[in-house]
């Protein structure tokens, strides 16, 4: 079965019972058209509605689909490489479940992957339909973690992707607990190159990435990829010490030379209090990656998989 399928295309879902239908007809008339062996592998992240049930249904009438479901929820990334490691085709595109990544981008993707490209990146050239907020944050993010890091992650895009099998290999064989994984995909290499597109607006229901879920999607971009902010801690100290200094020559100075005095409690609490905030700040930094780090040595695994619907993982791959 698994040298059958060319294209596997994986699809986290998280209570999208309002979009999967749709979600799976668009992917089914797209793959269709390839004229190619493909199969649909849809990862269940702990959906608490009836999003399994139904991809289930669709298994009983396609074989093209099949379900990896998980335990609980698990989180986007940790889906998204699960699929990676039961995917079998020769390609693996990842999608979103959400139509905000059109499918048809697909055929492009895999046009440039018979051209002789490993990896090809969608990149958002606009999103519609998303908040004022969410939009300058992640363009933020994206140019932030670029500045911060050596590798070459590219901006504004995310996991919407097509991995040849060889660096879907290289992924696997990746061992992180908490993963970043596009910027794992560029760390990995291999001929890269963008396709353009306007991302669209969610076909129904919510954003499953509330604000919590980013800050950390975006803490493990950073900690994962560059240690600057552990740095930060001795340039504050540097520059804090220098300005303290300079400011105790001024005090002198007017106690020695002249009559006035500083005085007054609250320039005192300022301070106090500003360097109290600085100190905090360095120590949650140290904290995120005491953090990892502490994930790292646990060595749990990534996921835990509750069933395994008409899917046989392939073997060659070792799995986590
Ligand atoms: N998702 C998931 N687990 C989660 C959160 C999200 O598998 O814990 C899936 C979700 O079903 C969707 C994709 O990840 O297919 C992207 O999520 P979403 O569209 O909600 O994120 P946004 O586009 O708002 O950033
Ligand atoms: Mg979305």
């Amino acid at each position: 079965m698994s040298s059958i399928v060319k294209y596997s295309i994986v699809v986290p879902v998280y209570n999208e019972e309002e979009v999967i239908h749709e979600t799976y007809r668009r992917l089914t008339e797209v793959m269709h058209s390839t004229k190619e062996a493909y199969e649909l592998l849809f990862v269940n992240d702990g959906s608490r509605d009836r999003t399994a049930e139904m991809i289930k249904e669709y298994s009983e009438q396609d074989p093209a689909v099949v379900l990896l479901d998980f335990a609980r929820n698990f989180g986007h990334q940790i889906a998204i490489t699960a699929g990676m490691d039961y995917a079998r085709g020769e390609a693996v595109v990842v999608i979103d479940a959400d139509l905000q990544d059109p499918p048809e981008l697909i055929l492009e993707m895999i046009e440039k992957w018979k051209q002789g490209f490993d990896v090809v990146y969608a990149k958002r050239t606009k999103r519609k339909g998303e908040t004022y907020f969410k939009k300058q944050t992640a363009a933020m993010f994206y140019r932030f973690l670029r500045a911060m890091t050596d590798i070459d992650i590219p901006l504004d895009t995310g996991d919407f992707r097509l991995l040849d099998r060889k660096v879907c290999n290289q992924m696997n064989s990746i061992q992180e607990k908490n993963r970043f994984v596009r910027g794992l995909v560029s760390w990995v290499g291999f001929k890269q190159i963008a396709v353009e597109y306007e991302r669209d607006e969610r076909l129904a229901g919510e954003s499953k990435y509330p604000l919590k879920k980013m800050l950390k999607l975006s803490m493990d971009g950073i900690t994962s990829f560059s240690y600057k902010p552990l740095k930060l801690a001795s340039y504050a100290g540097v520059t804090l010490s220098g300005i303290g200094f300079i400011y105790l020559l001024v005090v002198l100075y007017l106690k020695l030379f002249t009559d006035s005095t500083i005085t007054g409690w609250s320039s005192l609490i300022v301070i106090q209090l500003f360097f109290s905030g600085i100190i905090l700040i360095i120590l949650g930094m140290i904290g995120e990656y005491i953090g990892r780090i502490y994930d790292e040595t646990k060595n749990r695994p990534l996921y835990i998989v509750r069933e395994k619907y008409q899917l046989e993982p392939r073997k060659e791959v070792s799995l986590r």
